[in-house]
C-alpha cells in the first residue's frame, strides 16, 4: 500500500551543499534523516554550478583578516557573531568534511600544497578550487556519501508545498492557544505519484537554496524559486535582508533560460573588463578596478551600458590570463559552444541575478524563530553577508551552518522530548482544495513572465520609489489571483513553484520598498 503519511526524526528539504552537510552530520550522530529534493537528481540546485571556489585559509591569513574583508564587502551591515563564527570555524569544517572525509580533489601545486586563488574583496589568495567546477566536484563527493549512508533516506521528485505547524495545522485547540509555534514537518508533493504526502518530523531543516529564477536574467538553476522564504513567511517565521539581491556582474551574454556564469576568479587571475573598443573602464569607478566588490562592478557595467547604448561589455582574458584554457576549462568549453574562443577573443558579458544575501532569519545553530524549524544555506539569513556577499563565502556558509545545525539538533534531540503522539495525530492529511484541471500552460507562462520582468525592471539593479510602488501593486494583485487559482486547481509542481515564486517576489519587493537607504546590493536611485 502507498504511504501518504511518514514520520522521521529529521526532515531536510533540499539537497545542495547545505542540506547534504546537515544530513551527513545528523546521520553520523545516529539520527534518522529523510532528505527530499524537488529534482530528479540531488545535484539540481546551485551548489553544483559553483565555479570559483570555497574560502579556506593560508599561512598569511587569519580569522581577523577574513572578518575584516567580509565586513568591508557587506558594508558593515553584517551580524558580527555570524562573521566571527564562520571565520573561526570555516577552515576547520573545510578540512574535516571536504578535504579529509570527502577527499574533494582541490587543485594542488607541484609541491603538493593546495593552490589558492583570489577573488573580488579578498585581501589575499585563500580560495580552494577544482579548476572552474568546484561546486560540481564537491557535490559529486557529497551526494555519493549521502546516498551510501545507511542513516539517510533520500526521496527525489518531492516538492515541499507547506510547512506543518502546531498553530496552523493541529486540530487540537490546546496547541493553537499555546504561544509557541512548533514546526512538525511538511506537506510534500510527490510528483511521480501525483499525491501530497504528510511528512512528520521532530525537526525540519529548510535548505531549498536561492531565488534567482524570479528574475528575467539569472545564473541560478530552475530549482531556485524561493520556496523556503514563501513557506517560512506563511508559517510566521522571521526573515531578513531580502532587499539585498546580489547581481553577478559577468554572466555570458547569449540566449538561454539560465545565463552561464563567467567566474570572478577570472578577474582574480588578471582578466579585465573592457568596452566594445577594448578599453578597460573599471579604474574609472573604483581604485580596486576589476577586483572591486560585485555590487560596484555590476553598477559600473550598467552605467557603461547606459552610456554606450551597447547590449553588453566584454571580459578580456586572452590578453591578461596566462594559460587561460587550462585554468578555466569549463568556461572555455561553454564559450566555444557559442563560437567564442576565449584564448583569442573577449567574452561578451552582462549582469544577472545571482545570490540572495537575506533569507529566513537564523542564529549560529541555524535555528529560526519557529520552534523545531531550522534553515541553512542560501535560503537562510545568518547575517554573514550583510548588504553584499563576498565571493566564495556562500559555499562555506552552507557547510559551516549545515554542520552546525546538524550537531545542534543532534545534542538537542537527546535532551528535548519528541513531538507528542497526540499532537502529530491531530495533523490532518492534505485536502486537495480544488479538482479543476485548469492548469493552463499559457496562464503559468504569462504569470512567470510578469514576475520575472517586474522583478528585473522594477526591483533590479537600480531601484526607484515609483518602480517599487508599481511592482508592489502588481505583485500583490498577482498573489491574490494565484491564491484563488491555487484553491480551485489540483496541485502540480509548476503550480507550487509559481505560487512560491510570486510570494518570494512580493516579499523582496516589500523589503526593497521599506528600505529607502542605498546599501551594498540594494541600490536606490531615489
Ligand atoms: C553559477 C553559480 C556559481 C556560483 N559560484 C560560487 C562559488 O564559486 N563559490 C561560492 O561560495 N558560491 C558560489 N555560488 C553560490 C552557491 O553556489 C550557492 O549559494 C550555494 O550552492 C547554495 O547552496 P544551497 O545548498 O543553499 O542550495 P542549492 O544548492 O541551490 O540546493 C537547493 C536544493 O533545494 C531543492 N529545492 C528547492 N525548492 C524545493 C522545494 N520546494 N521542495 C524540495 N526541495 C526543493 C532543490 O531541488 C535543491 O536540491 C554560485 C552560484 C551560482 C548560481
Amino acid at each position: 500500500m502507498y504511504h501518504y503519511r511518514m514520520k522521521t526524526q529529521v526532515l531536510v528539504l533540499g539537497s545542495g551543499a547545505a542540506g547534504c552537510s546537515a544530513a551527513l552530520t545528523l546521520a553520523d550522530r545516529g539520527l534518522e534523516v529523510l532528505l527530499v529534493c524537488a529534482g530528479d537528481e540531488l545535484t539540481d540546485g546551485n551548489s553544483a554550478l559553483a565555479q570559483g571556489g570555497i574560502v579556506y585559509t593560508s599561512p598569511e591569513d587569519s580569522p581577523k583578516l577574513l572578518e575584516r574583508d567580509i565586513l568591508t564587502c557587506g558594508w558593515k551591515h553584517n551580524h558580527l557573531a555570524a562573521v566571527r563564527f564562520l571565520a573561526r570555524k570555516g577552515p576547520e569544517v573545510v578540512k574535516d568534511l571536504l578535504i579529509d572525509r570527502l577527499e574533494v580533489p582541490f587543485e594542488r601545486q607541484d609541491n603538493g600544497e593546495h593552490h589558492l586563488t583570489k577573488e573580488g574583496g579578498h585581501s589575499l589568495p585563500r580560495i580552494l578550487h577544482c579548476a572552474d567546477s568546484t561546486g560540481f566536484s564537491i557535490m559529486e563527493r557529497m551526494v555519493q556519501t549521502v546516498k551510501n549512508h545507511p542513516g539517510i533516506k533520500v526521496l527525489t521528485h518531492r516538492t515541499a508545498v507547506d510547512l506543518l505547524t502546531s498553530h496552523h495545522h493541529a486540530s487540537l485547540l490546546e496547541y493553537r492557544y499555546n504561544l509557541v509555534n512548533q514546526c512538525l514537518g511538511a506537506y510534500v508533493l510527490n510528483e511521480v505519484a501525483g499525491v501530497v504526502e504528510t511528512i512528520l518530523a521532530d525537526y525540519t531543516i529548510l535548505a531549498t537554496g536561492g531565488v534567482g529564477q524570479i528574475y528575467l536574467h539569472t545564473t541560478n538553476t530552475r530549482a531556485c524559486v524561493g520556496s523556503a522564504l514563501a513557506m517560512a513567511y506563511r508559517c510566521g517565521a522571521r526573515y531578513m535582508n531580502m532587499e539585498f539581491i546580489q547581481f553577478h556582474p559577468t554572466a555570458l551574454f547569449h540566449r538561454a533560460e539560465r545565463r552561464f556564469l563567467i567566474s570572478e576568479a577570472m578577474r582574480g587571475e588578471g582578466a579585465r573588463l573592457v568596452d566594445a573598443k577594448g578599453t578597460p573602464f573599471m579604474q574609472r569607478y573604483d581604485s580596486r578596478a576589476d577586483l572591486a566588490p560585485r555590487d560596484i562592478v555590476t553598477r559600473a557595467i550598467m552605467e557603461e551600458l547606459l552610456k554606450t547604448g551597447e547590449d553588453c561589455v566584454y571580459l578580456d582574458a586572452a590578453n591578461h590570463v596566462p594559460d587561460v584554457a587550462r585554468r578555466f576549462p569549463g568556461i572555455t568549453k561553454q564559450c566555444s559552444v557559442i563560437g567564442i574562443d576565449i584564448t583569442r577573443q573577449p567574452i561578451p558579458v552582462v549582469p544577472a541575478a545571482h545570490y540572495s544575501c537575506g533569507g529566513v532569519l537564523v542564529d549560529i545553530h541555524g535555528r529560526t524563530t519557529v520552534d523545531r524549524l531550522y534553515a541553512v544555506g542560501e535560503c537562510s539569513c545568518t547575517g554573514l553577508h550583510g548588504a553584499n556577499r563576498m565571493a566564495s563565502t556562500s559555499l562555506l556558509e552552507c557547510v559551516v551552518w549545515g554542520v552546525s545545525a546538524g550537531s545542534y539538533i543532534g545534542t538537542r534531540i537527546g535532551n528535548k522530548p519528541k513531538l507528542l503522539r497526540k499532537l502529530t495525530d491531530s495533523i490532518p492529511d492534505w485536502i486537495t482544495p480544488g479538482q479543476d484541471r485548469n492548469e493552463d500552460p499559457a496562464l503559468l507562462q504569462q504569470d512567470w513572465s510578469t514576475i520575472k520582468s517586474t522583478m528585473w525592471n522594477y526591483v533590479g539593479i537600480n531601484r526607484t520609489a515609483s518602480r517599487l510602488k508599481r511592482a508592489f501593486a502588481d505583485l500583490r494583485d498577482l498573489n491574490v489571483h494565484l491564491h484563488d487559482f491555487y484553491l480551485e486547481t489540483s496541485l502540480s509542481k509548476p503550480m507550487v513553484d509559481l505560487f512560491h515564486g510570486c510570494q518570494a517576489a512580493y516579499i523582496i519587493t516589500l523589503a526593497a520598498m521599506r528600505n529607502t537607504r542605498s546599501l551594498g546590493c540594494h541600490y536606490r536611485v531615489n
